[in-house]
């Protein structure tokens, strides 16, 4: 795969360079570096609002395509030609406001943010798991409806999949809904878990058993749900032991759900659709995130002079040097379409980086590196410091997004071919 960038490309970066040193002033400079994995809780609401700047300026639904995978925004299979960097979409995908971008200048304006620190999304729900599966699977009134708020940074979404009980199984959902008679749509009873941002929400989307008596895949459809029904949808925070509570109980009763996207009984299709839509571009994305946090943690070693212990020396160049290991693989497996175990390779390639470099960088600090800065006259829990925040919540990278042992089950029955696991 050509991989170099263009003419097309250097002008697109300028132009998000100069657009972020516009922008990202004011309330915005203030919360940069801001949010993020372990930090969500972080300047929530200045965050939000560089959402609508964002969308403003047309920067949400880059790698959008349109439905037969074409012209909308960004192809996602790396053909440049003829795209020029900055325009407006005008395809099914990417005419609701957003520019269209090829696949490198996705990477480009994924540079350009990280070395901007600019804030952590709070909308990337929407914009990277919902936004594709409405193009893929919705319809153009669904599309028209539910992108452009995405795209103009207004809606908020929340992934309401996982279940006390339903989780790496998640065929085992138990949360039922039922027509609605009276509005139209569904109404929606049960419980999810886990649900990442439901509490800065707008919608969620929802996969509920909508056949009675269906069983494991059978009977499920993805179900599209306001989040603002009080008496009807309960949001309890889950606290984590970073002492933040990123992630919530979601409890619906009768709560009314809008839309079914991909037909009634249709969802287990539509939920497993994200996975063949994965073509690499967001792992690559994600590694420029990995280079600056392991950048932070290398400068730390340099000030402590951690760096001058072989050992954690010879960590850090192994960091370093996996991180140039997955690059290369992300980019080999980029427009895989259709190959189910090159996500699952890439996630336990990163799920276990990104876990050691939090043990490192605590390591780095020494002693030190286990209680942080502390007002020790208060009886307040000490606030915890970067390194420790990244060694905690990396703590999940192996779990969320499909724990390691599914990747590893994913990979011996899809690539290696063998048997499929019984039970
Ligand atoms: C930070 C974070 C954010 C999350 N955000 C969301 C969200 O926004 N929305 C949402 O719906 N969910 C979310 N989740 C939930 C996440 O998807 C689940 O935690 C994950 O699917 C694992 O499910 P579980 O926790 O029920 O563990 P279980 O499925 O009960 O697994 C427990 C252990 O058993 C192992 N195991 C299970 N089945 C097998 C098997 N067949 N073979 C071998 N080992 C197995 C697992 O690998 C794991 O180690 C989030 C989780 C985390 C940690």
């Amino acid at each position: 795969m050509d991989f170099t960038f263009g003419p097309d490309d250097t002008a697109f970066r300028a132009e998000a360079r100069a657009w972020l040193r516009e922008h990202l002033v004011g309330p915005y400079a203030q919360a940069a570096g801001t949010g993020g994995p372990g930090s969500e809780h972080e300047s929530v609401a200045v965050r939000r609002a560089w959402e609508r700047e964002l969308g403003r300026g047309g920067w949400i639904g880059l790698g959008w395509q349109s439905p037969g995978g074409g012209e909308g925004g960004g192809d996602g299979g790396g053909h440049r030609d003829g795209q020029r960097g900055g325009q407006r979409g005008h395809g099914d995908g990417g005419g609701y406001g957003n520019r269209r971008a090829t696949l490198t200048q996705q990477i480009v304006w994924a540079e350009e943010y990280a070395r901007a620190a600019a804030p952590a999304r709070v909308g990337h729900i929407g914009e990277n798991l919902l936004a594709p599966t409405l193009i893929a699977h919705g319809t153009p009134e669904q599309r028209r409806r539910f992108l452009p708020p995405v795209a103009r940074g207004e809606e908020l979404w929340c992934q309401g999949y996982s279940e006390p009980g339903a989780g790496s199984d998640l065929a085992g959902v138990r949360t039922s809904a039922v027509p609605d008679t009276s509005r139209g749509g569904h109404r929606v009873t049960g419980q999810k878990i886990w649900t990442s941002l439901a509490r800065e929400a707008d919608w969620c989307f929802v996969l509920a058993r909508t056949e009675p008596g269906s069983r494991r895949h059978h009977g499920l459809s993805f179900l599209l749900v306001p989040m603002d029904q009080p008496g009807r949808i309960e949001v309890r925070p889950i606290r984590q032991m970073s002492g933040t509570s990123e992630f919530n109980e979601v409890f619906f009763d009768g709560a009314h759900a809008e839309e079914c996207v991909g037909g009634e009984g249709n969802g287990w299709a539509v939920a497993m659709g994200l996975l063949a839509l994965e073509r690499g571009v967001s792992t690559l994305v994600q590694q420029i995130g990995f280079a600056a946090e392991l950048d932070r943690v290398v400068r730390d070693a340099v000030t402590t002079s951690a760096v001058t212990d072989p050992v954690l020396r010879e960590r850090l160049v192994r960091q370093w040097a996996e991180l140039k290991v997955m690059r290369w693989n992300a980019l080999c497996t980029l427009g895989a379409v259709g190959d189910r175990g090159a996500p699952s390779v890439a996630k336990l390639l990163w799920g276990g980086w990104h876990q050691r470099l939090g043990e490192l960088a605590v390591r780095i600090r020494g002693a030190s590196g286990a209680v942080g800065p502390h007002d020790w006259t208060s009886s307040a829990p000490y606030e915890l410091d970067e390194a420790q925040r990244l060694f905690l919540f990396t703590r999940s990278d192996t779990i969320y997004g499909g724990s390691d042992e599914i990747q590893r089950n994913i990979i011996a029955e899809r690539v290696l071919g063998l048997p499929r696991e019984t039970g």
